[in-house]
């Protein structure tokens, strides 16, 4: 079923929709975003901090954020204070000094440990986007503003975003931070995103006399689970639990999600069973997870016209190397210092000035910086959740010797990537 405003859109003549006689209005914005997730919300300050207005639309009615926590590593957060919310959000987060993973296979147990020195936290996601939504200025955010369908203006070549309400908006630039079920990547025609053939729950627990866990994230792959857990403050943990064969489960609702959860963590350790038991279950979540192939990070073509995408509607990944968010904040800072370098601050809301020529070599500059990063982490995502997954000892082998192969002893070098200065 089209939502009512596509089908009004559908049933009616253009010349009609545009007509006067109608309720519908067409307005101008210089650059329009797309979703007000982490990849919105960040791009609207990075922008905002060079001095350039733009409008984020948002389908839902306020800012949220699925997936209860986030582990944020080094490399984001060098992103986070170029956005200038670093030390708000460190206020509210601890850092984490380990990571212990460890493989228990037919009663035999491997233990893999790193010292982290640089910076690693979890933080509650609704402090994220509060944070970054706090950092805007008032009316940027339109919630309740549902993108149903992009064109492309005959005359201008400018984009056209059609809302659900009926109501149009002619942008200058638009950027697609829609997310992994992306409608601006469709109109950027790029290919679907392909799944994993694993389901993950993410919540939190608390524990109201302390937890007692040190200050590490530990993981533990045990038969066909993954589970993990980052302690957020002394008495409350974020946790993620994945089933890597278990592909049939809707999780309809809160408590089937919870049932779900005791039902993979059954043959884990009384301390495990107990986390997922007590949790906060109006927390949890229940994601299939998806990847953007790629094949496709590497040729794909992020930007027609002034039209491009940022995080996970560009580059989804598994959560296995914990960068899909720090990769959005990353992308923001990147793509607001180039199209700032090109239309510079004072062209106004409607970047009345600024050229198509000069927004789209702005944006091919972003997309050409992003591409190899992107692809590095696309990659090593994809075959540590491949080693993972695969109960046959040799592919894990291979996708391990190929892990090595590329990057290295030093598994997490990603993490020491900096996006530089806004
Ligand atoms: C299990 C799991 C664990 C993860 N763990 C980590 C981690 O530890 N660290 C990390 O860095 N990353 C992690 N990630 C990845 C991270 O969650 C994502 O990369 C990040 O949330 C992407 O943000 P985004 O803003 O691009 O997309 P989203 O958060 O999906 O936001 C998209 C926004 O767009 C809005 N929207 C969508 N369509 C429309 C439309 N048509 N019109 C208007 N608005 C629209 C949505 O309502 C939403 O607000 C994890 C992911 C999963 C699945």
């Amino acid at each position: 079923m089209l939502p009512i405003g596509l089908q009004i859109l559908k049933q009616l003549p253009k010349q009609n929709f545009r007509s006067e006689n109608l309720s519908f209005e067409m307005e101008e914005i210089g650059i329009v975003i797309v979703g007000g997730g982490i990849a919105g919300l960040a791009t609207s300050i990075a922008l905002h901090r060079k001095g350039i207005k733009s409008v984020v639309l948002e389908r839902a009615e306020k800012v949220r954020s699925e997936g209860a926590g986030i582990g944020t590593l080094s490399n984001g957060w060098r992103a986070l204070d170029q956005l200038g919310v670093g030390d708000r959000l460190r206020l509210n987060s601890s850092l984490i000094h380990k990571a212990r993973t460890m493989l228990i296979e037919n009663g035999k147990k491997r233990e893999f440990v790193s010292n982290i020195v640089d910076e690693a936290r979890c933080i509650k996601r609704n402090d994220l986007v509060e944070a970054l939504s706090d950092a805007l200025p008032k009316g940027t955010i339109r919630f309740g503003s549902h993108i149903v369908s992009i064109e492309q203006d005959k005359t201008t070549l400018f984009p056209v975003v059609h809302l659900a309400n009926g109501n149009s908006i002619k942008a200058k630039v638009l950027i697609g931070c829609d997310g992994a079920n992306s409608i601006v990547s469709d109109y950027l025609q790029l290919n679907p995103k392909k799944a994993f053939a694993c389901r993950a729950v993410r919540g939190f627990t608390k524990y109201p006399n302390g937890h007692g866990f040190p200050q590490e994230v530990l993981r533990i792959k045990q038969g066909n689970v993954l589970i993990g857990r980052l302690p957020l403050t002394d008495n409350q943990v974020f946790w993620f639990l994945v089933h890597m064969q278990d592909n049939n489960h809707n999780g309809k609702d809160q408590e089937s999600i919870a049932n779900l959860c005791r039902k993979w963590a059954d043959d884990l350790s009384e301390d495990w069973k107990e986390m997922v038991k007590i949790c906060n279950v109006e927390s949890l979540t229940l994601t299939h997870l998806r990847y953007r192939a790629p094949s496709e990070i590497m040729l794909g073509k992020f930007r027609r016209g002034t039209v491009t995408v940022a995080g996970d509607a560009m580059h989804v990944m598994g959560p296995f190397l914990a960068q899909g968010g720090s990769a959005a904040l990353e992308d923001a800072v990147v793509l607001a210092r180039c199209l700032a370098r090109k239309v510079g601050p004072d062209h106004g809301d409607l970047l009345k000035d600024c050229s198509m020529k000069n927004i789209e070599e702005a944006i091919d500059e972003y997309v050409d910086e992003r591409r190899m990063r992107l692809l590095g982490l696309s990659v090593q995502t994809y075959l540590t959740g491949r080693s993972l997954q695969t109960s046959s000892k040799v592919l894990r082998l291979m996708f391990i010797a190929l892990l090595l192969l590329l990057f290295g002893r030093d598994q997490i070098r990603h993490t020491r990537y900096d996006c530089g200065r806004l």
